[in-house]
């Protein structure tokens, strides 16, 4: 059964959609977009991501055009429509359709798209094995656009490999992974993770992970690790909205631990989960 989509104000099957060849989108990337999880046809950490959406708008000056009310109303439509029940709606807001110029155009509508894609968040994870590469996106990664050119280069230098993605690295040091954040847990079951500032997208579910572990009385250090000290780890893993807690059992060649799943990987997803089910609208 095709999809049932929104584009513009309008449901339609996905091959019934259509936006411009002159949408600013397509044109310059000039856009931002947000994924969010749906758990037994609920969408998780919600308000957090249209915050989040909202925040992008603001730094390319752009205007938010629907409430956060309205914005639920189509999530939860798109979940109806397309009988949804794990899986995840991502949100597209793009500047707008113009003719051809760097400038921003003046008073144009924005174009809005959402799609559903049908996806398992639950189920055992057996772990990813990443590489390294050279981070080489711009310097506004706190914004999260829809130009998504380098991460999909460096996630295929992964695949070329035979691995399942690519961390990032910047000066020496693990930025994040091509559409997740990174962490390592330290003998001690220290917590390691990039701290938050314009070289990472500040990531929703890395802040709802954070806090359960925090909750479980487990310590967190934010700062930047190198890929040297991510191989000496006890455990790795990633986080985002389509992976929940994933664990991370190769780095560059080298197995992390027993080259399997750890336990605090383990309990981190599972309390996600449990904690996300309960919270879900
Ligand atoms: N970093 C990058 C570069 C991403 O693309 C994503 C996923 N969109 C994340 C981190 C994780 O963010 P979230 O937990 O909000 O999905």
């Amino acid at each position: 059964m095709a999809r049932v989509v929104y584009v513009n104000d309008i449901y339609v099957p996905e091959e019934e959609a259509k936006i411009s060849i002159f949408d600013r989108g397509f044109l310059f990337a000039d856009g931002v977009y947000e994924v969010t999880a749906v758990l037994d046809r609920k969408l998780v950490d919600f308000e957090e991501h249209i915050s989040r959406l909202e925040r992008s708008l603001t730094e390319l000056d752009m205007t938010m055009t629907k409430s956060k009310d309205e914005l639920l109303k189509i999530h939860r439509e798109l979940v109806k429509k397309n009988n949804l029940s794990e899986g995840a709606i991502y949100l597209q807001v793009t500047r707008g359709s113009a003719d051809r110029d760097f400038a921003f155009p003046k008073d144009v509508p924005q174009s809005m798209i959402l799609f559903t894609q049908e996806r398992p968040l639950t189920s055992v994870k057996p772990g990813i094995r990443v590489i390294s590469v050279p981070d080489i996106r711009w310097g506004r990664r706190d914004i999260k656009t829809i130009q998504l050119l380098a991460p999909s280069m460096a996630k295929m230098i992964a695949v070329r490999e035979g691995k399942d993605d690519s961390w990032m690295v910047e000066d020496g040091y693990v930025t994040e992974g091509t559409s997740n954040n990174a962490y390592i847990v330290t003998k001690e079951s220290k917590i390691i993770t990039r701290n938050l500032s314009n070289s990472i997208l500040h990531g929703i579910t890395r802040a709802s992970v954070l806090r359960l572990a925090s909750e479980l009385g487990m310590e967190i250090e934010e700062r930047p690790f190198t890929i040297a000290e991510a191989q000496e780890a006890t455990e790795a893993f990633i986080t985002s909205a389509t992976t929940f807690v994933c664990p991370v059992v190769e780095i560059d060649g080298v197995a992390i631990s027993t080259g399997k799943s750890g336990p605090v990987v383990h309990r981190l997803n599972e309390v996600y989960i449990e904690e996300s089910r309960k919270a879900a609208i």
